[in-house]
């Protein structure tokens, strides 16, 4: 009986007993038959609770072995996983308990009460119960399952409006691994050093997946922590990170090209990586980060290349079984090479719809089958996509378009500043102004004149911030995006007396 995930993932290592989580320094935690055996007496634990194929699992639970087992689990008995940022709060785990309809919520201990208070008709149990209740049971059966059939259910972050829950196929997340792994050359070689969370599509798809499929072991970090991936560096082959992690690592002296002599590869992705950072990091350890970029509804679309060039400020041509076209986002039509619009996707990657939303689904699926991604870019004459920013981060400033990111390119460069973040506010004449908020390098004094001066020389009049505010750091969430939302809110009243 076919399981397309489970029958390339998992049914492959039932006899390997080679590693697959180490902790930071290389002792192994569980090898790859242990970690199938772990996964499927927690599926038996699963369906003796009653849960169906089809079912949804919500988890929020701090990152450990057991966690991912239970990722196992749920594609063994066809139960679609749904994980939580353990940020979210009990009221907003509520909304995701409902909207889902979920049949089971696992969370850690100390969340158990508060959580069961929201939960509705779903159990609230922790891993430690399904440990208890998986304890003389014999391990589930494999359920079968069809290509299309949905193995995930991720949420999106949803800064504007509802979070919407993507939903994604056997297909589509197979799909992706393969080509990833193909594409960044894994084997049961490698070793990857992963520091993420697993409740976001880069560190439960991207990095698990492809380890899975290529049979290779993950330094497996509760989080990123500096100490962790220095010890784990000279065993370990690479990484996958978001731009954060590797400014961290930039920050910090132990970081030499001795330090990495056994690595073959930096993978980085999730927000824009600092054409400088890039720079900085290449010189210093000789390694050119891979830029990648992709989404929760998409799984990966674009990769920088593992031969050839890597060029910083790009996420690189289309994988290869993705299509990508740029938009123009009012019409639609397609625009021609070079010229910034819409970017839509279309391949096996592309998820199956929003859970229960169609119209949501139909605004942003064609019916051709391109996702409309509301990220703006372009298409470079040399085949690689650039990425401008999110459509809805666009400022119309006295009926100007303003690319945020080309703003703050050129505050990136101004003296004395480290980063920049380009939001638009309220204002009475121009219906927007441009706002630059920029953070000092450290040390550097930073002369607001100097700024102004360097912008006015680089950008056209209408595209210069109408006010400059300074702040120790850009607001940034755990997958290390610049929160430009909150920035919005905290500054909407920067213009409201102008
Ligand atoms: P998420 O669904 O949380 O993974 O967020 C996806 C969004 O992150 C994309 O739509 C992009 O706006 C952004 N993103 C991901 N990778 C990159 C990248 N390499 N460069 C710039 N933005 C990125």
């Amino acid at each position: 009986m076919p399981n397309p995930l489970h029958d390339a993932l998992f049914a492959p290592h039932r006899d390997n007993d080679r590693p697959f989580l180490l902790q930071a320094d290389g002792a192994e935690i569980l090898n790859h038959r242990q970690f199938v055996d772990l996964s499927a007496r927690f599926a038996a634990a699963l369906a003796s609770e009653g849960l169906a194929p089809g079912d949804r699992l919500v988890m929020q639970v701090e990152k450990s072995p057991e966690a991912l087992a239970l990722y196992a689990a749920c594609v063994r008995v066809g139960v679609v996983f749904l994980p939580l940022n353990t940020a979210y709060t009990p009221s907003e785990v509520s909304y995701f308990l409902s909207d889902s309809e979920a049949r089971l919520m696992v969370a850690d201990a100390e969340k158990v009460a508060g959580l069961s208070e929201v939960a509705g008709n779903a159990p609230v149990m922790t891993i430690e119960d399904l440990t208890d209740l998986a304890r003389g049971l014999a391990p589930a059966p494999v359920v079968s399952r069809e290509e299309g059939d949905l193995a995930a259910l991720l949420y999106t972050s949803g800064t504007t409006g509802r979070s919407k829950g993507a939903m994604l196929s056997h297909a589509n997340l197979l799909s992706n691994a393969r080509t990833l792994t193909e594409h960044w050359r894994f084997t049961s070689d490698d070793v990857l050093i992963h520091a993420l969370p697993i409740f976001h599509t880069h560190g439960l798809f991207v990095a698990t997946n492809i380890c899975l499929l290529a049979g290779a072991a993950m330094v497996f970090l509760p989080k990123f922590d500096a100490d962790d991936v220095f010890a784990a560096l000279p065993r370990a082959t690479a990484m996958m990170g978001v731009p954060t992690f590797y400014t961290r690592l930039l920050n910090d002296d132990r970081l030499t090209r001795e330090a990495c002599t056994g690595m073959r590869l930096f993978v980085s992705g999730s927000a824009p990586l600092l054409a400088e950072t890039h720079a900085a990091f290449e010189a210093r350890t000789g390694h050119a980060i891979l830029e990648r970029y992709g989404m929760t509804e998409t799984n990966m679309n674009t990769s920088n290349p593992y031969d050839g060039a890597r060029k910083p400020g790009t996420v690189g041509p289309p994988l290869p079984d993705v299509e990508l076209r740029v938009t123009d986002p009012e019409t639609g039509a397609i625009l021609p090479v070079g010229e910034t619009g819409m970017i839509e996707v279309r391949g096996p990657n592309v998820f199956q719809g929003y859970w229960q939303m169609p119209e949501k689904t139909a605004e942003e699926l064609r019916s051709d089958g391109f996702f409309i991604t509301g990220d703006l870019g372009f298409v470079g004459d040399d085949g690689y996509v650039r990425i401008v920013g999110r459509a809805k981060d666009l400022i119309i400033s006295g009926g100007f378009n303003v690319y945020p990111k080309e703003v703050e390119d050129v505050l990136d460069q101004a003296p004395g500043v480290l980063e920049s973040a380009v939001v638009g506010v309220p204002h009475p004449d121009f219906g927007e102004a441009v706002l630059g908020v920029i953070v000092a390098r450290p040390g550097a004094r930073l002369d607001e004149a100097a700024v102004r001066t360097h912008a006015d020389a680089h950008l056209a009049r209408f595209k210069q911030p109408k006010a400059l505010i300074l702040l120790d750091e850009l607001p940034r969430n755990t997958m290390g995006k610049v929160q430009k939302n909150v920035l919005r809110e905290r500054f909407a009243d920067t213009f409201a007396d102008s």
